[in-house]
């Protein structure tokens, strides 16, 4: 059954949207005159620029990406998302051979680790992607011009490239140049033994031990590939939980699980300092986070992962104007518009999630913006998935932010032990908790531990994108036997009990 808040909600918001969609498309269908040079010029090659870049150039928009890296796909295809999730998904069939398999009734010997191979194939699928990119931007019409690029005018960017330095026109400007490692002060990254992610992507053997510095994404995702592939690994948290914000329940199942994997956790806990020695391993010293009695530890490799930060080093942006927040991020308004006319920013150089899901959205939206007047991002209905095993998702708020915002809410939740799919595949750690609006039973928040989390929080996205309530999701058949039917079962259990538990 709908509310009426819902259907209101339907009714006002999709015609909308589908009038945004309409403008653009009879916009740039009649084309644009191309003087100066360019209609657009994108600084930044990453998800967030590349995909901009693409949109323009199919909306008739005459467009230029500007990428300096010598390759396209920025943080996310060469250093990020892509060769992490191969190494996670090669580290997790090691690993599963090993520990896992014989209970299966598979029985193989001699499993081996050949590192070397296993990082080539990481390597393989980054450069056949980041290739990809060239290919869509020459079938798109779409300029690449390599080299880094600098804002020296609203309408100009000087490009300096292995063939000198060269001045590009344009209309309109979009700052895509990303994020980079945040440093810890005084911790030296050599990318050998002390490392940030990139390093931590191609280590050349596995560690015997290492430490993690942050409980965060990155920290918990790489920490997770070094230890299935052996090493034993420790990760220190300033905070109290691991998650980076993650719901409070699913963080301490998530600890537990990966606890029960080997990983090692300090939480509450600051690293003091971490300096390479004489035998080339590194001395950490650690101390609670309210301060106390230091612990020293020896390990082969430190990997520091405290976050990311936005990267607008060179770009020009104190000579024309363009304002930051205190953080470092380009300030941008809900069009993507600096405080300059005709320069836009979007991804992780500007507020928000650092996702390329997120980056991508906005690259759309600007580039729509400017052809057609009209874009749109739903900021609470941006998935974040964490790639360890089990997978973790969550999409909408955490019932932390629930009540904080005020919300009165039910909560549902139902365990993957429960399931009949996960029962076959002998997977069943972890549970689904879908989180609804008292009066109203519409989603506010999906929170998933399991099996196929990644894949599965697509649903619950698409049920806020369309505000659904979880009796609408719950009344939606589904196919037996699947993962989903837990999605499902969590969402009865909002308003009604589940059946199968
Ligand atoms: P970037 O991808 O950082 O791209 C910016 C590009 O701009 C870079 O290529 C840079 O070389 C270029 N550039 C910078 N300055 C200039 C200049 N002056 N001139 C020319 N070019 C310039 N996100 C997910 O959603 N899922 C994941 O699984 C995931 N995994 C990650 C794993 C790791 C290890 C890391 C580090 C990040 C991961 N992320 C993941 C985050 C994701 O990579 C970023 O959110 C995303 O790449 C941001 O896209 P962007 O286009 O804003 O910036
Ligand atoms: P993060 O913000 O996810 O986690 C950093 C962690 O470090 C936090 O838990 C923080 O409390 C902790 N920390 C900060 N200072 C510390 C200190 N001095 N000592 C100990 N702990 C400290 O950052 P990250 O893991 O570096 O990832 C960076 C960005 O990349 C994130 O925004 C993330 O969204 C993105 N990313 C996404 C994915 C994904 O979507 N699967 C994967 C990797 C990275």
């Amino acid at each position: 059954m709908l509310t009426t808040t819902i259907l209101a909600a339907r009714c006002s918001a999709k015609p909308a949207l589908a009038a945004a969609r309409s403008a653009t498309t009879l916009r740039f269908a009649r084309g644009y005159a191309s003087s100066p040079e360019y209609d657009v010029v994108v600084v930044g090659g990453g998800p967030g620029g590349y995909v901009a870049a693409i949109k323009a150039s199919q909306l008739g928009l005459k467009t230029a990406c500007v990428e300096g890296r010598g390759a396209l796909g920025g943080t996310c295809l060469n250093v990020g998302c892509i060769p992490s999730k191969s190494l996670l998904h090669n580290s997790h069939l090691y690993h599963q051979a090993v520990h896992d398999f014989k209970k299966r009734g598979i029985e193989i010997s001699d499993v081996k680790i050949n590192l070397p191979q296993m990082l080539g194939q990481k390597e393989k699928s980054v450069k056949g992607l980041t290739g990809g990119i060239e290919l869509l931007f020459k079938k798109n019409k779409t300029d690449y011009v390599k080299g880094w690029g600098k804002i020296v005018s609203p309408n100009e960017v000087s490009v300096e490239g292995e063939d000198g330095q060269k001045t590009i026109k344009t209309k309109n400007i979009i700052i895509a140049t990303g994020s980079e490692v945040t440093p810890f002060p005084g911790v030296e990254i050599d990318e050998e033994v002390i490392v940030s992610s990139t390093g931590a992507l191609s280590l050349k053997k596995v560690p015997e031990k290492m430490i993690v510095i942050g409980g965060g994404v990155i920290g918990l995702e790489l920490g997770s590939v070094w230890g299935r592939l052996g090493a034993q690994v420790t990760t220190v948290e300033y905070m109290d939980a691991i998650g980076a914000g993650m719901d409070a329940d699913i963080a301490k199942t998530f600890q537990r699980v990966l606890a029960k994997q080997g990983m090692k956790f300090k939480l509450s806990t600051k690293v003091i300092s971490a300096t390479k020695n004489s035998n080339g391993k590194v001395d950490v010293v650690v101390e609670a986070a309210k301060g106390g009695k230091q612990e020293k530890f020896e390990v082969d490799v430190v990997l520091v992962a405290i976050g990311r930060r936005p990267l607008t080093k060179g770009l020009g942006l104190e000579s024309v104007g363009v304002e930051v927040d205190n953080k470092g991020r380009v300030k941008a308004d809900h069009e993507f518009k600096t405080n300059v006319p005709g320069i836009r920013a979007i991804g992780d150089v500007i507020a928000g999630p650092m996702l390329a899901h997120k980056a991508e959205e906005e690259g759309i939206a600007a580039v729509e913006y400017i052809a057609g007047g009209h874009g749109h991002v739903n900021y609470g209905a941006i998935p974040s998935v964490i790639y360890t095993y089990p997978e973790v998702a969550w999409v909408g708020k955490t019932e932390a932010e629930a009540k904080a915002a005020g919300i009165k809410y039910k909560i549902g939740s139902f365990p993957f032990a429960a399931n009949s799919r996960a029962k076959t595949m002998d997977d069943y750690e972890g549970t689904i908790k879908i989180i609804s609006e008292a009066e109203t039973d519409k989603i506010v928040g999906a929170h998933i531990i399991g099996p196929n989390a990644g894949e599965m929080i697509a649903e619950a996205v698409l049920a806020i994108e369309y505000g659904a309530s979880s009796e609408d999701i719950a009344r939606t058949c589904h196919a037996h036997p699947t993962l989903s039917e837990a999605f499902k079962e969590a969402c009865m259990a909002t308003y009604d009990k589940p059946i199968h538990f």
